[in-house]
């Protein structure tokens, strides 16, 4: 009889990885499954990362390191930071930790107590809520509306302030949407930080993946008092398509990243030391490979976003970054007789044999999220069986 903690008892699955594993089975039985699920650059590492990380190990670099990660792959970040936003931190300020989603589990570990309110704009990415419930906080949903780009505003921001509150997340460009808030958009909800004292958590992964002379900003590099109040999340997973390396970071206050930095020491003990050789590589070397697979992702998405839109019952608004589409399909799914965009969803998996994930799990029910990170023909193939079905059911 085994009795597991509460906290884990109040723990949601994974829709993504459901629907994935869903996927996975229906292939193991030779079924023709077209899967856009996926959370991940679809690229190899780039070969001299490899070649350095292949070449630490020769070298002995095979043990511990500090917990907060080595000087050398602090001292790159600390620099890509100088470069990529002008932004000026310290070793104490930064911290490396096995991926940025554990950069965010240890962040409210440290800073949550019972009760602590931590805003979570929707849609969000799945973990967040999760994470902040781990920590004993409590999630207060703002909706960032579709008419705004599924971003919220400072006004919104605002009414849901309270003593409570001790953090905003922040994910731009984000994950499930692919908005990225606007410099003006940043000071408005910068400043409302600032004047109820709320930690501004930015989850900046998707950074190198903006489009069509989009650009992105850090709301720390807006002001001294911004990047104070602002703790950076950030990774070299999605930018240099090393997701099973397990390599992020934060950045921010010294007090702040300490705590985390001891909470480290009795937790992981340190990010694995090859792939810290890795990400010192990705940051010191050639920066083609990003580039090359940001444009490789841009031409996909404009291949796929008119034909996305040309299916009945389906609305997107273009995405600025990140890898994903997310329409609007509450028509669709209404049109072909489902009663909401989960079973619509289960119908595209079983009868199109299509994965895709529900935006239930991103607290927003009426999308769903195609993930564009595979292959060109893939994508038109998956979305002419879409296209087929919503108009043979209709
Ligand atoms: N933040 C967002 C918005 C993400 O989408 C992801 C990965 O899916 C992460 C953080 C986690 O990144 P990592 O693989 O570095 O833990």
């Amino acid at each position: 009889n085994i009795s597991l903690a509460q906290r884990v008892s109040a723990l949601t699955p994974s829709t993504t990885l459901a629907i994935t594993a869903k996927a996975k089975e229906m292939k193991q039985q030779g079924i023709d499954v077209i899967g856009l699920g996926a959370g991940e650059p679809d690229f190899n590492t780039p070969d001299h990362i490899i070649n350095a990380a292949h070449e630490s190990m020769i070298g002995g670099q095979t043990k511990y390191t500090p917990s907060g990660g080595t000087p050398a792959l602090k001292e790159a970040i600390i620099q890509k930071f100088k470069t990529d936003q002008g932004l000026e931190y310290g070793p104490g300020e930064v911290i490396v930790t096995s991926g940025a989603k554990h950069a965010l589990y240890t962040l409210f570990q440290v800073l949550l107590d019972e009760g602590d309110e931590v805003i979570i704009p929707t849609p969000y990415w799945v973990s967040y809520p999760e994470q902040v419930k781990l920590a004993g906080g409590v999630p207060v949903m703002v909706e960032g509306k579709e008419e705004n780009e599924y971003k919220i505003t400072s006004g919104q921001l605002e009414e849901v302030l309270s003593s409570k509150t001790k953090a905003l997340i922040l994910n731009s460009p984000s994950n499930p949407t692919g908005m990225l808030y606007s410099e003006e958009e940043l000071r408005a909800i910068g400043e409302a930080c600032i004047k109820h004292d709320v930690l501004i958590v930015s989850d900046e992964i998707y950074e190198k993946l903006v489009y069509d002379g989009n650009k992105h900003i850090s709301i720390a590099q807006l002001s001294p008092d911004l990047k104070a109040q602002t703790i950076v999340i950030n990774g070299v997973s999605k930018s240099h398509s090393m997701t099973g390396w397990r390599i992020g970071y934060a950045a921010g206050d010294a007090t702040i990243i300490k705590a985390m930095t001891n909470l480290a020491s009795h937790s992981t003990s340190n990010p694995t030391t090859t792939s810290q050789y890795g990400a010192i590589a990705a940051y010191e070397g050639d920066q083609a490979p990003v580039e090359h697979m940001r444009q490789a992702f841009e031409e996909r998405l404009n291949i796929l976003f008119e034909k996305l839109n040309a299916i009945p019952g389906f609305k997107c608004i273009k995405p600025q970054g990140a890898f994903y589409l997310f329409p609007n399909v509450k028509n669709a799914a209404e049109q072909t007789g489902y009663e909401d965009v989960d079973a619509f969803t289960k119908a595209l998996l079983e009868e199109a044999k299509v994965a895709v994930i529900p935006g239930s799990g991103f607290g927003s029910p009426d999308n769903i999220r195609l993930s564009y990170a595979t292959s060109l023909d893939s994508l038109e193939e998956a979305l002419k069986r879409i296209h087929t079905f919503v108009v043979e059911r209709s």
